[in-house]
Protein backbone atom coordinates (compact mmCIF):
# COMPACT_ATOMS: atom_id res chain seq x y z
CA UNK A 1 0.00 0.00 0.00
CA UNK A 2 1.18 3.18 -1.23
CA UNK A 3 1.73 6.60 1.47
CA UNK A 4 -0.87 7.91 -0.32
CA UNK A 5 -3.37 5.22 0.44
CA UNK A 6 -2.56 4.83 4.28
CA UNK A 7 -3.04 8.51 4.61
CA UNK A 8 -6.53 9.08 2.57
CA UNK A 9 -7.31 5.17 4.95
CA UNK A 10 -6.88 7.46 8.08
CA UNK A 11 -8.66 10.48 7.45
CA UNK A 12 -11.61 8.02 6.38
CA UNK A 13 -11.01 5.89 9.57
CA UNK A 14 -10.74 9.13 11.59
CA UNK A 15 -13.69 10.64 10.19
CA UNK A 16 -16.07 7.87 10.93
CA UNK A 17 -15.05 7.68 14.34
CA UNK A 18 -15.94 11.32 14.22
CA UNK A 19 -19.42 10.92 12.90
CA UNK A 20 -19.60 8.03 15.68
CA UNK A 21 -23.51 7.28 14.44
CA UNK A 22 -23.28 4.54 11.70
CA UNK A 23 -23.40 6.99 8.60
CA UNK A 24 -23.96 5.98 5.11
CA UNK A 25 -20.99 6.26 2.84
CA UNK A 26 -22.02 9.09 1.18
CA UNK A 27 -22.38 10.87 4.40
CA UNK A 28 -18.97 10.13 5.37
CA UNK A 29 -17.82 11.39 1.89
CA UNK A 30 -19.35 14.34 2.39
CA UNK A 31 -17.54 14.47 6.21
CA UNK A 32 -14.20 13.47 3.97
CA UNK A 33 -14.87 15.91 1.59
CA UNK A 34 -15.64 19.27 3.00
CA UNK A 35 -12.23 18.52 5.12
CA UNK A 36 -10.12 17.25 1.80
CA UNK A 37 -11.66 18.46 -1.30
CA UNK A 38 -8.71 16.14 -3.00
CA UNK A 39 -10.52 13.00 -2.09
CA UNK A 40 -13.03 11.72 -4.03
CA UNK A 41 -16.37 9.53 -3.54
CA UNK A 42 -14.99 6.68 -5.38
CA UNK A 43 -11.68 6.60 -2.77
CA UNK A 44 -14.10 7.16 -0.32
CA UNK A 45 -16.08 4.06 -1.20
CA UNK A 46 -13.51 1.75 -2.14
CA UNK A 47 -11.90 2.35 1.11
CA UNK A 48 -14.54 1.52 3.31
CA UNK A 49 -15.37 -1.23 1.52
CA UNK A 50 -11.73 -2.42 2.07
CA UNK A 51 -11.93 -1.68 5.98
CA UNK A 52 -14.99 -3.78 6.14
CA UNK A 53 -13.78 -6.80 4.17
CA UNK A 54 -10.32 -6.31 6.33
CA UNK A 55 -12.75 -6.40 9.23
CA UNK A 56 -11.15 -2.63 10.94
CA UNK A 57 -14.43 -1.31 10.82
CA UNK A 58 -18.27 -2.51 10.72
CA UNK A 59 -20.65 -2.54 7.43
CA UNK A 60 -24.24 -2.76 8.91
CA UNK A 61 -26.54 -3.84 6.28
CA UNK A 62 -29.98 -2.14 6.88
CA UNK A 63 -33.31 -3.63 5.19
CA UNK A 64 -34.93 -1.44 3.00
CA UNK A 65 -31.80 1.27 3.17
CA UNK A 66 -28.23 2.06 2.14
CA UNK A 67 -25.43 0.28 3.88
CA UNK A 68 -24.71 2.12 7.41
CA UNK A 69 -20.62 1.99 8.38
CA UNK A 70 -19.47 1.51 12.19
CA UNK A 71 -16.06 2.13 13.95
CA UNK A 72 -16.83 -0.52 16.21
CA UNK A 73 -16.24 -3.60 14.22
CA UNK A 74 -16.91 -6.12 17.21
CA UNK A 75 -20.20 -7.64 16.72
CA UNK A 76 -23.57 -6.09 18.01
CA UNK A 77 -26.71 -5.56 17.27
CA UNK A 78 -28.53 -2.55 15.54
CA UNK A 79 -32.31 -0.54 16.36
CA UNK A 80 -33.05 1.66 13.15
CA UNK A 81 -35.67 4.08 14.07
CA UNK A 82 -38.71 3.90 11.53
CA UNK A 83 -39.68 8.00 11.93
CA UNK A 84 -36.29 9.71 11.19
CA UNK A 85 -33.89 6.46 10.18
CA UNK A 86 -31.20 6.96 12.49
CA UNK A 87 -29.13 4.04 13.69
CA UNK A 88 -27.97 2.91 17.23
CA UNK A 89 -26.50 0.88 19.04
CA UNK A 90 -28.27 -2.03 20.81
CA UNK A 91 -25.45 -3.04 23.50
CA UNK A 92 -27.15 -6.45 24.51
CA UNK A 93 -25.07 -10.02 25.08
CA UNK A 94 -24.71 -11.30 21.06
CA UNK A 95 -27.23 -14.48 21.15
CA UNK A 96 -24.96 -17.68 22.06
CA UNK A 97 -25.59 -20.50 20.11
CA UNK A 98 -27.81 -19.56 17.21
CA UNK A 99 -25.82 -20.07 14.81
CA UNK A 100 -25.18 -23.11 15.44
CA UNK A 101 -28.73 -24.21 15.84
CA UNK A 102 -29.39 -22.37 12.01
CA UNK A 103 -26.35 -24.58 11.19
CA UNK A 104 -28.01 -27.49 12.00
CA UNK A 105 -31.74 -27.11 10.77
CA UNK A 106 -30.28 -25.71 7.23
CA UNK A 107 -27.24 -27.55 6.48
CA UNK A 108 -25.44 -24.35 6.18
CA UNK A 109 -22.17 -23.40 7.17
CA UNK A 110 -22.76 -20.37 9.09
CA UNK A 111 -20.53 -17.69 9.33
CA UNK A 112 -22.36 -15.09 11.06
CA UNK A 113 -25.92 -13.59 11.58
CA UNK A 114 -27.43 -10.21 11.86
CA UNK A 115 -30.00 -8.92 13.70
CA UNK A 116 -31.84 -5.85 13.49
CA UNK A 117 -34.26 -3.94 15.65
CA UNK A 118 -36.63 -1.27 14.19
CA UNK A 119 -38.55 0.70 16.80
CA UNK A 120 -39.15 4.93 17.58
CA UNK A 121 -36.03 6.78 18.89
CA UNK A 122 -35.93 9.02 22.23
CA UNK A 123 -36.11 11.85 19.93
CA UNK A 124 -39.43 10.70 17.79
CA UNK A 125 -41.32 10.00 20.60
CA UNK A 126 -40.99 13.31 22.04
CA UNK A 127 -41.77 14.62 18.98
CA UNK A 128 -44.75 12.90 18.97
CA UNK A 129 -46.08 12.96 22.84
CA UNK A 130 -45.85 17.46 22.46
CA UNK A 131 -47.47 17.63 18.97
CA UNK A 132 -50.43 15.19 19.80
ZN1 LIG B 1 -36.29 8.86 15.17
ZN1 LIG C 1 -22.87 -0.01 15.84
Amino acid sequence: MTGRNTVQRTIIEDELRRLANHPTADEVYEAVHAAHPSIGRATVYRTLGRLSDEGAIGRVRINNGADRFDHQAFAHYHVRCTICGRVDDVMIPVLDGVDEAAARASGYQITSHSLQFDGVCPMCRERAATTA
